[in-house]
């Protein structure tokens, strides 16, 4: 070989050995580098049974079994064909063939026809709709909806959230679209099948994602991919004039849009803190639940024994404990799965919260 040929085949394996050690996006993983909080996920649940290259897994919600805690279940929405549900080692219980499910979200307690039922809601992309289900005792999900509710927006449905209200004891689905549509249903018996009827709707004007209620506070937060995150009067007769959330936009060095899924943990006392995936630098941002909202600070999640988490779409978290988790979970979307260098289809991640407490007491950025 002469000079030329052997550069040549140098560079090219090289290119080659680069690529299979180097993960997508690396450029958004060093946009997140100078945040210095990191924990590792203690738990992954199994992978999607979708192609590794397809964005297949988006929203988990965490389903605490009261009776046996060791039995709570997460249940994920996969885009490319339905729902899933794991046990807390992160086997796969059930495939649900639903659709192209977005987001979902759950509430306990709601009153069906005598008996007090847990009901899961998610986006529905197939039938630009929102599905219902009921969480059986044994984490089995029952469809339950009377018909195809159907959304009146005119883009596609996308986030997903649930409001039980304190004042009047309603259950509520929020659900919104890409072009910043957002739509209130309330959930009503009809016929032993429960159906949804529209209460609000309103219009943010750019693409929408994230949501999160706060039953207590009667309050909806929603994100705004690319601008930050709003809160508002989560009542249907309620001011659709939203606050704004400082430091939720990029003029915070450690927010890079998109801003992506929400959830709150409970503290006790309207205290807690509402977690927030800032997607485009694979970190998330801890802001104060109660008051204005003070941001706290940001953490990433770094390989461990697991792989670490990028491009995370939705979250959920619990203060319940859970075996081996005193303080609860946070469940996390991974947007590329790893074991070892063999990228995998997408899944989800377990951290023990208490991990992320330890960050939050340090109240380091
Ligand atoms: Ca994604
Ligand atoms: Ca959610
Ligand atoms: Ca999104
Ligand atoms: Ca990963
Ligand atoms: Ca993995």
């Amino acid at each position: 070989m002469n000079r030329v040929m052997k550069l040549f085949v140098f560079l090219s394996v090289s290119f080659v050995f680069l690529n299979s050690c180097n993960r997508p996006s690396e450029g958004s993983r060093k946009a997140g580098e100078h945040i210095k909080n990191i924990v590792s996920a203690r738990v992954e649940t199994i992978a999607t049974p979708q192609s590794r290259n397809e964005d297949s897994a988006d929203d988990p919600a965490i389903w605490i079994n009261r009776q046996t805690p060791e039995k709570s279940i997460i249940i994920g929405t996969d885009k490319k064909g339905g729902m899933i549900t794991y046990d807390l080692q992160g086997k796969e219980l059930s495939y649900y063939v639903t659709g192209s499910m977005n987001n979902c979200d759950l509430r306990y307690g709601l009153q069906f026809i005598g008996d007090t039922i847990d009901i899961l809601a998610a986006s529905n992309r197939t039938y630009h709709s929102i599905s219902l289900f009921r969480i059986r005792e044994n984490g089995i999900l029952d469809t339950l909806h009377a018909r195809i509710i159907k959304s009146e927006m005119t883009d596609e449905v996308y986030g997903l959230c649930m409001y039980k209200s304190r004042q009047t004891g309603k259950f509520y689905v929020f659900m919104n679209s890409k072009a910043g549509e957002v739509e209130q249903w309330e959930l009503i018996e009809i016929e032993n099948k429960i159906d949804a009827k529209l209460v609000r709707s309103f219009l943010l004007g750019s693409q929408t994602e994230g949501m999160v209620a706060d039953d207590e506070k009667g309050l909806v937060y929603i994100g705004k991919e690319e601008t930050g995150i709003w809160k508002f009067d989560a009542e249907p007769g309620g001011s659709t004039d939203g606050e704004y959330i400082m430091q939720s936009s990029e003029e915070n060095d450690n927010i890079k849009y998109d801003v992506e899924g929400m959830a709150i943990y409970d503290t006790g006392n309207g205290n807690g803190y509402l977690v927030v995936s800032s997607q485009g630098n694979y970190s998330y941002a801890v802001y104060e639940r109660q008051g204005k909202n003070k941001y706290l600070g940001s953490f990433r999640i770094s390989d461990g024994k697991i792989d670490g988490v990028e491009e995370t779409d939705g979250l959920d978290v619990t203060n319940i404990p859970l075996p081996g988790f005193q303080k609860g979970i946070l469940v996390v979307q991974d947007g590329f799965n790893y074991d070892g260098r063999k990228k995998q289809s997408q899944n989800f991640k377990i951290l023990s919260w208490a991990d992320i407490e330890i960050l939050l007491q340090k109240n380091v950025n």
